[in-house]
């Protein structure tokens, strides 16, 4: 099979042909129809997240149709259409996974990141942490919703009942929250990077009521904001944009350092947390409620090969929604 690889960090992916892998006992054997390209495989490709299995195959927003199944596979059917997470296993063991936040789970294991993932045409994942796709979504449409949807999901459930809630980077996943958000009767203000009015466009194209540079003050103070570009400096910027009792959202995996601020800005029971990983629990919940709203997903498209380009636009903020790979 082909398969993009990265060998070493921050070298280009090389464009290789592969065994197709075997599936365990528990695993599915996936035709890839669509991967999503996110955020946190230009982390892994560029080198900020550390011990990445090496060769690697990236990728972990992947759509595809169970061509094989293991001898311990119940949940599928050969042909069922399924979706792969950034959650590719945990030990289901320890303290974390026995109180439900298995996301925390150290010994878990990362689809595109410590396993094998979908920048190929086929990949194999462990069928507990695969998830049905609602049939109303393309192949295409449907990948970004298993890391931009669910964690972005998980994200804004950190942010609980906020009313007014700020969403600062304004890519794939903010463009599903932005969505959920509404649906729930929350209004958005979105921040962006100086004057970059197109993405400031496509949030208010997204119902948000107000769009602007991150730097600049909302009109009124917010209940809560997620951050999910990997800026630190954001922090302060979007603590001083929410009220008193309000709650700070850390969404993405990798973020630039801190800067110091004064603690004033902490100052009356505003919170400051970070979001990691997904559970399955939060799948559940997130393909539930997507079609309903229904979330609608832009994306752009790319060939297999084109995955060095995909990263490229995503690195340098030219791509309105989610890239997706379609091998
Ligand atoms: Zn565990
Ligand atoms: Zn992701």
């Amino acid at each position: 099979m082909r398969a993009m690889i990265l060998e070493t960090p921050r070298q280009p992916l090389r464009l290789v042909d592969l065994h197709v892998p075997r599936p365990d006992p528990t695993q599915v054997l996936v035709k890839v129809a669509a991967c999503a390209v996110c955020r946190t495989d230009l982390h892994v490709v560029d080198g900020e997240l550390p011990n990445p299995k090496l060769p690697l195959v990236p990728g972990h927003e992947i759509v595809g149709a169970i061509v094989e199944k293991g001898a311990h596979v119940e949940r599928f059917k050969v042909g069922d259409r399924v979706g792969i997470p950034w959650l590719g296993w945990t030990c289901g063991e320890c303290e974390f996974c026995r109180s439900g936040r298995e996301n925390l789970c150290e010994r878990a294991r990362f689809t595109g990141y410590t396993l094998d993932g979908g920048y190929a045409e086929f990949a194999v994942a462990d069928e507990r942490f695969c998830f049905p796709i609602p049939k109303d979504y393309p192949d295409a449409e449907a990948a970004p919703l298993l890391c931009a949807g669910l964690i972005g999901y998980r994200s804004l459930a950190k942010a609980g009942a906020a009313k007014r809630l700020g969403i600062y980077g304004f890519g794939a996943a903010a463009h599903i929250v932005a969505q959920v958000a509404r649906f729930q009767g929350r209004e958005i203000f979105a921040f962006t990077r100086r004057g970059d009015w197109a993405a400031q466009q496509f949030a208010r194209s997204l119902g948000a009521v107000w769009a602007g540079d991150s730097e600049a003050s909302p009109p009124v103070l917010l209940d809560a904001a997620i951050i999910f570009a990997p800026v630190g400096s954001l922090v302060p910027l979007a603590l001083k944009a929410v009220a008193r009792g309000g709650t700070v959202v850390c969404g993405g995996i990798h973020m630039s350092d801190l800067p110091p601020f004064p603690y004033d800005l902490l100052w009356q029971e505003r919170t400051l947390c970070s979001v990691a990983n997904l559970t399955r629990h939060d799948g559940e919940e997130f393909f539930s409620i997507a079609p309903r709203v229904p979330v609608r997903t832009t994306v752009q498209t790319f060939p297999l090969a084109e995955a060095n380009e995909a990263l490229t636009r995503l690195r340098t903020g030219k791509l309105q929604g989610a890239a997706v790979l379609m091998p």
